[in-house]
This record gives structure tokens, C-alpha cells and sequence, in this order.
């Protein structure tokens, strides 16, 4: 297991009550496996990656654990290393993609140099050195005549470009786990495919781990081995992939199938969409946050958070009706 998070909770201080973004969240990941993170706008999908790379804001009160085996050595605890052991990790052992490569990059830095930049931040190689590695990982994300491309700034790239020079960033240093933050949401559909393409092509050749998050359940579904489904701050459904698909257990994943035009909808069908809205973090029922809107809902769903249970092997859902083992 290279990554394994438990009971991980954030929270953010707030009046009259706090906001809890995430609620008991564990799931785990292998080595060289693709684990897809689903669920609408303001799920907690964000704020899960930023916990695991140590960059929530000071006030976030987070509980769980989230352990991490770096090179296959003992599993360590991200929530409790120095701020030391975190800069180590950062980059070489777990690296991110963030959404809008525009913010993130330096506009007054060659994209080459902030490449290279990323290598001795955690390797001890002369500047030359670093710039050929940069100028390697330009061509490792098939960005055409790296040589020349690495003295462009960031203004200078279209929008794909620019995802994969933040790409070339993550992979330079090969980490052990990349986390992918909505790659492709502000690209538009062309160009979102062909970076799936190479995050695809990039996993087959270094045989990446990798969290990919994404609200789109149909992009999820074009890298990811096993896919985890949130819902308000919960983990409602984990499953491989196929069994998303054949099988949802959660009424929540089948509602966002429903919604998926290329997976399911005929043409001409009009798309469903899942009547109510997701309950306001600050106020979240007791019970399962979606039973509000849920059509197969039964009282205990309103009492307590039903747990997690494995309904089949390897296939878990947060559904008290979606357990074969209730009693009827
Ligand atoms: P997602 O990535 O699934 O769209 P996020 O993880 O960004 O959702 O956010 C989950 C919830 O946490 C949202 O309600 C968001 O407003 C809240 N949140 C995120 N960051 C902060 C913060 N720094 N302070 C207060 N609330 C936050
Ligand atoms: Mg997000």
C-alpha cells in the first residue's frame, strides 16, 4: 500500500457553526494504481488532496491519518511530520496538478527554468544539469521542440501547453504519487482529451500512482482503475471501475450516471438530473447527507451517518438500503 488515509475529517472554524468539508473519509491506494475522486463542486475533493499534501490553511482542524509509505518503507503519518520531512516529500514523493496552470506558473519565468527550478529543489545538480532534465521532461509530455519551447513564458503557451509544462513540474522529479486536481476542467474538450491521453501514456510508462479528482464522472472513468464517489464531505460509494459503471450501489452514483450523456442516455433522451441540491455544509443532517434528495430513503437514513460497508468484494457503499446484509 503506498498510500492509506483513516477517519479523515477537516473542518474550518466558522459561527454559528463550523464547516466540516470532509466527514470520515479512508480509502487507499496501491502502487501503480489509478484511483478516480468523484463528486460535485464543493464535495471536499479539493481540500482531501490539499490535507494530503500538507497545504491547508493553519485554522482547518483536520483528524484521521493519512499514512504514506515513501519508497516502500514504513507508512508515515503526513499529518504529523515536520515541516522538514514535508518539504522532502513534496515533489519526489508526492507531487500535484492544480486546475488553472495560468495561476500557478511564474509569468515572468521561462517555463524551462521553473521545470528546473522543481529539480534542485530537491536534488543537488548544477544548473546546466537541471535545465537538460527540464528540457527531458518538456519532451517526456510531448511538448514539441522543448529545446526551444523552454525559453517561452508562460504567456507565450496555449492553455494545454501551459497543463503540460505544470505536468513536466510534477513528473520531473518522479514521484511516487502524483495527484491530479481537475487536470483538464478549464480546458476545453479537444485539448482535455489529449491531456487524459498522456496522463494515460505517462502512468503506462513510469508507472505512475495517481489520484485523479474531477467532478466529471465520464472523465474519471477514462484513467481510473477503481473510482471513490463523495457527497457532501462523505465517501458514499468506492468500487472498481467496472462496477461503478455495471453496478452502482449508491443511489447517489447512479443519479450522476444518469447524468452522464455519453455513458448511458440515448439520443433524444432528455438528461436526468437528481432533484434538491447538496445540503449546506455548515448544516449537514445527522444521517446520510443525501437522503434529502434520495428517492429509496428509509427512516434510519435520517438518524445516524449509515457506515461504510463492503456489499461486495472490494465494492463499498454508505447505503443502508444498498446492503444486502440488512435486515428486511
Ligand atoms: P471540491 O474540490 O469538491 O469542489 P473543496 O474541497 O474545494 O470542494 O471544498 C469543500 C468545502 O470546503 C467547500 O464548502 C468549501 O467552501 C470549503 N472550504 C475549502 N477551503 C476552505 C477554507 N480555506 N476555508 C473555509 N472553507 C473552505
Ligand atoms: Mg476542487
Amino acid at each position: 500500500m503506498l498510500l492509506e488515509i483513516r477517519n479523515l475529517s477537516i473542518e474550518f472554524p466558522g459561527t454559528p457553526t463550523p464547516l466540516v468539508a470532509v466527514r470520515d473519509v479512508g480509502f487507499n491506494l496501491s502502487r501503480g494504481e489509478v484511483l478516480g475522486l468523484v463528486g460535485e463542486s464543493g464535495s471536499g475533493k479539493s481540500v482531501t488532496s490539499l490535507a494530503i499534501m500538507r497545504l491547508l490553511p493553519s485554522q482547518a482542524t483536520i483528524g484521521g491519518e493519512i499514512l504514506f509509505a515513501a519508497n516502500g518503507g514504513a507508512p508515515e503519518n503526513l499529518l504529523q511530520l515536520d515541516a522538514e520531512r514535508v518539504r522532502q516529500l513534496r515533489g519526489s514523493g508526492i507531487s500535484m496538478i492544480f486546475q488553472e496552470p495560468m495561476t500557478a506558473l511564474n509569468p515572468v519565468m521561462c517555463v524551462g527554468e521553473q521545470v528546473a527550478e522543481a529539480v534542485r529543489a530537491h536534488n543537488r545538480v548544477a544548473k546546466k544539469e537541471s535545465w537538460k532534465r527540464a528540457v527531458e521532461a518538456l519532451r517526456e509530455v510531448a511538448i514539441p521542440d522543448p529545446e526551444r519551447r523552454a525559453h517561452d513564458y508562460p504567456h507565450q503557451l496555449s492553455g494545454g501547453m501551459r497543463q503540460r509544462v505544470m505536468i513536466a513540474m510534477a513528473i520531473v522529479n518522479r514521484p511516487q504519487l502524483l495527484i491530479a486536481d481537475e487536470p483538464t476542467t478549464a480546458l476545453d474538450v479537444t485539448i482535455q482529451a489529449q491531456i487524459l491521453d498522456l496522463l494515460a501514456s505517462l502512468r503506462d510508462r513510469f508507472g505512475l500512482t495517481m489520484l485523479f479528482i474531477s467532478h466529471d464522472l465520464a472523465v474519471v472513468s477514462k484513467v481510473a482503475d477503481r473510482v471513490a464517489v463523495m457527497y457532501a464531505g462523505s465517501l458514499v460509494e468506492l468500487a472498481a471501475r467496472e462496477q461503478i459503471f455495471r453496478a452502482p450501489a449508491h443511489p447517489y452514483t447512479r443519479g450522476l450516471l444518469d447524468a452522464v450523456p455519453t455513458l448511458k442516455t440515448e439520443r433524444g433522451r432528455p438528461l436526468e438530473t437528481i432533484e434538491g441540491t447538496v445540503p449546506p455544509l455548515r448544516d449537514v443532517p445527522p444521517g446520510c447527507p443525501f437522503e434529502p434528495r434520495c428517492d429509496l430513503r428509509v427512516p434510519e437514513c435520517a438518524r445516524a451517518l449509515p457506515p461504510l460497508v463492503e456489499i461486495s468484494p472490494g465494492h463499498w457503499a454508505r447505503c443502508p438500503v444498498a446492503n444486502p446484509a440488512r435486515a428486511l
